[in-house]
């Protein structure tokens, strides 16, 4: 292959750029991403950006001596607009083309949006730096902020607004919103945390409307709930999930479903073709180490560590031409919430019986997931980081050694 273009500047695009270097990719290399910002990293956008303590330059993912040492030829602020797989150009927003022998797919997600907020001031999303900015300016004011969505994107905003010492309102439909990816008994522990915190936690409550000024250039000034209840709000941060950027490949003859759909390996129907990342869809059935994987069929992940593995694999299937190398997750992922960092490592099923191996439930602890047949299917750690790491290795690490 003599160009690889790989389309989106962010954690997947970023590590999927390395990977090929370091398989030994030695073409035209061009990285290219709408975002004007140097490639930046997400996760500190919702705690130590947030919170004022990191600033920008913390967050790159790429300096000056890595674009030279990669040899990139890096194109931000740009927007892919087309992908045409017979020509095997991609088209631009700025009118230019750029010829692909292969092409990874690194273009993620974008906030969704909460229908009634378009247009009114005071309901930030949070994904990218510039809107981080923003929020983070608006914080400034002190502004009673009412988060809807208790996932662990709004769990994390929740939780720095109180670290900022703010009144905040934590709103969400489920009454255990992270039980799908804990299970209740730990979903219970991580969503105490909030209260213990002085959050208010709305559960089993979804918003009726946006109360806003009247005129032209609305405001919000509160939320009212489907029970009639009123919460007075400055700003409103909705954190209800991702909708993955997939638009640029309708028409290519990449398969799109939720995302790209992919094979184990990260290799769409197009051999030249890789996605990776919070866009890629991969078929779970080929991973032997994920059986919650095999038995939902497709996944898409929306986690900084599976990203960066998922590009590792499509760099080598890319330069391949062909799937030699399947995608295992580790299903490791955190999250930092009132100075605990929660961690997941591996695959808890839905029945699997959850055990506390030390610590507190209520407040620092590490927990072992068992499987119908007695197996370790998972490692769970809130604010036990020493301890979780040593649970990691000896229970999943070393039992796939051993098996
Ligand atoms: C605030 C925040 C906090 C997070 N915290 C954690 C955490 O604590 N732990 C964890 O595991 N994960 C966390 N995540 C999730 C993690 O950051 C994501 O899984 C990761 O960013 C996914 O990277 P990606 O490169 O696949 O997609 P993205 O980060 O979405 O990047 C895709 C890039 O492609 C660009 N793009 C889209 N369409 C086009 C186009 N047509 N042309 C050109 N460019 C395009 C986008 O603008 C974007 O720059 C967090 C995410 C956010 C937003």
């Amino acid at each position: 292959m003599r160009t690889i273009a790989v389309v989106g500047t962010s954690v997947a695009g970023t590590r999927a750029a390395r990977s090929l270097r370091d398989a030994g990719f030695d073409g035209r290399l061009v990285l290219v991403g709408d975002d004007p910002h140097v490639p930046y990293d997400r996760p500190p956008l919702s705690k130590g950006f947030l919170a004022g303590t990191l600033g920008e330059a913390d967050l790159a993912l790429l300096d000056a001596d890595d674009e030279a040492d990669l040899a990139l030829e890096l194109r931000l602020g740009v927007r892919v607009e087309h992908l045409d797989a017979h020509t095997r150009r991609l088209r631009l927003a700025d009118g230019d083309e750029i010829g692909v022998d292969g092409v990874v797919v690194a273009t993620g997600g974008r906030a969704r949006r909460r229908p009634g907020g378009a247009g009114v001031v005071g309901v930030p999303a949070l994904r990218t730096l510039d809107d981080a900015v923003a929020l983070r300016t608006a914080l400034g004011a002190r502004p009673r902020v009412v988060v809807v969505g208790a996932g662990f994107l709004g769990a994390e905003v929740a939780s720095t607004c109180r670290t900022l010492g703010l009144d905040v309102t934590l709103l969400d439909g489920a009454e255990l919103p992270l039980a799908p990816v804990l299970g209740d008994r730990l979903a219970r522990s991580a969503t105490a945390l909030h209260a213990d915190h002085g959050t208010d936690v709305r559960l089993g409550r979804s918003v009726a409307r946006l109360r806003t000024t009247t005129g032209a250039g609305p405001r919000v000034t509160g939320v009212e709930l489907d029970d009639g209840a009123v919460l007075p709000a400055d700003v409103v941060v909705v954190g209800v999930g991702i909708v993955p950027n997939t638009a640029w490949l309708e028409g290519s003859g990449v398969r799109l479903h939720d995302g790209v759909r992919t094979d184990a390996g990260m290799v769409t129907d197009l051999p030249e073709v890789v996605a990776v990342g919070d866009v890629a869809r991969y078929d779970g059935a080929g991973s032997s180490d994920a059986p919650n994987d095999r038995a939902h069929g497709t996944r898409r992940h929306e986690h900084w560590t599976s990203a960066g593995e998922q590009a590792d694999v499509a760099a080598r299937n890319l330069l391949a031409g062909r799937t030699t190398v399947t995608f295992g997750p580790s299903g490791y992922f955190w999250s930092d919430q009132y100075g605990r960092t929660l961690q997941l490592a591996g695959h808890p099923g839905p029945d699997d019986h959850v055990e506390i191996v030390d610590g507190d439930p209520a407040d620092r602890f590490t927990a072992r997931y068992t499987g119908p047949s007695g197996n370790t299917t998972a490692v769970f750690g809130m604010g036990s980081p020493r301890a979780f790491g040593r649970l990691r290795r000896t229970e999943l690490v070393r039992a796939r050694q051993a098996a």
